[in-house]
């Protein structure tokens, strides 16, 4: 899985949305509307604001250096177990972790407690890594030898940081959702090769649906839907930013570049990181979607929450992921 801040390593992870989010710890607060939607709503708000962070405004950064990242083990996945660890060779300092087996169930278990098990049958790996505290909490993947199976990853020096992580994981698990094969036909050569722009346009011009980057989107998929209402008007515009990060040395443009999309556009979306792909921005306003109450506006930004709301198994999941947070609060 690629670690670079670039299109996939951005799909994916969180990497500078948590870096720069919680480092610098540029947090605001929305108000929430009267109804209450969980009974510990409370909480949810702290879970909702755990998440954020204008992490594409470079005012006042110089630099900006990615951790060592580690795999600690990689299980199987049975259901609601997770079994047969392979230990990955790692530095001594990180051999403890590495045999802490109860913090690695810990940390699938927040997952399973969030996710009811018939709505995660798309995962079949669980990796557990370390890229210290902070920085990348968790991400998700395609597994190589079978596109249609997943893993996601979890970084055990978050665990403590229980917040940041269940939105961080509600954000993962809605990539598994939107991006699952009963929703986008998984493409092996992007795959292969994802960040290649010709490739990408290639396989756009031959999918009559939106292509998403890892696949054609089915005609009824929940993305297909989103981009279709949210951002065939903007993608053009949008396009031009992105084609920023492509072959580049030095991704403060780029970053820069959707940021000044973000503030053009910001009755649109939920945060800045949002902008990074209509993948990322049906992800966060998925998790918006579980921690808010249902928006009562018509901003663009409101209708994107709304959307979830005409899927009634998408209504049931969001109660059953607050249930779960719920009960680790
Ligand atoms: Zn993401």
């Amino acid at each position: 899985m690629s670690k670079n801040i670039s299109f996939m390593g951005v799909l994916f992870s969180l990497v500078l949305f948590l870096f720069i989010g919680l480092y610098f710890g540029q947090k605001s607060i929305l108000p929430l509307g009267p109804d209450a939607y969980a009974s510990c709503s409370v909480s949810m708000d702290q879970v909702l604001d755990s998440g954020k962070g204008d992490v594409y405004n470079f005012t006042g950064v110089t630099n900006f250096e990615e951790p060592a990242f580690y795999y600690l083990a990689s299980y199987d996945v049975e259901e609601n177990t997770i079994t047969d660890p392979i230990l990955k060779t790692v530095p001594k300092d990180l051999q403890d972790e590495q045999h802490d087996t109860v913090l690695q169930q810990e940390s699938w278990s927040i997952f399973t407690t969030l996710i009811p098990v018939q709505n995660r049958q798309m995962v079949s790996q669980f990796n557990v890594f370390t890229d210290g505290y902070s920085n990348t909490l968790a991400a998700v993947d395609q597994t190589e030898n079978d596109l249609s199976q997943w893993m996601l990853e979890v970084d055990v020096a978050d665990l403590e940081d229980k917040d940041a992580l269940i939105y961080t994981m509600v954000h993962e698990y809605a990539h598994l959702l939107t991006l699952n094969s009963s929703q986008v036909t998984p493409d092996a050569d992007t795959y292969k090769d994802p960040l290649n722009p010709e490739l990408q346009k290639e396989k756009a011009a031959a999918c009559s649906t939106y292509f998403v980057g890892t696949g054609c989107t089915h005609p009824d998929s929940y993305m297909n839907a989103f981009y279709n209402r949210f951002w065939a008007d903007i993608s053009d515009e949008w396009q031009q930013v992105d084609a920023l990060q492509y072959g580049a040395e030095d991704l403060v443009p780029y970053y820069n570049g959707l940021y000044a999309f973000y503030l053009k556009h910001k009755d649109r979306f939920v945060d800045d990181y949002a902008v990074t792909h209509p993948a990322e921005d049906i992800a966060e306003s998925f998790t918006y979607f579980v921690f808010n109450p249902k928006p009562v506006g018509n901003s663009i930004r409101d209708q994107k929450l709304a959307f979830f709301y005409e899927y009634p198994e998408l209504v049931q999941l969001r109660e059953d992921i607050l249930s779960g947070a719920c009960s680790m609060k």
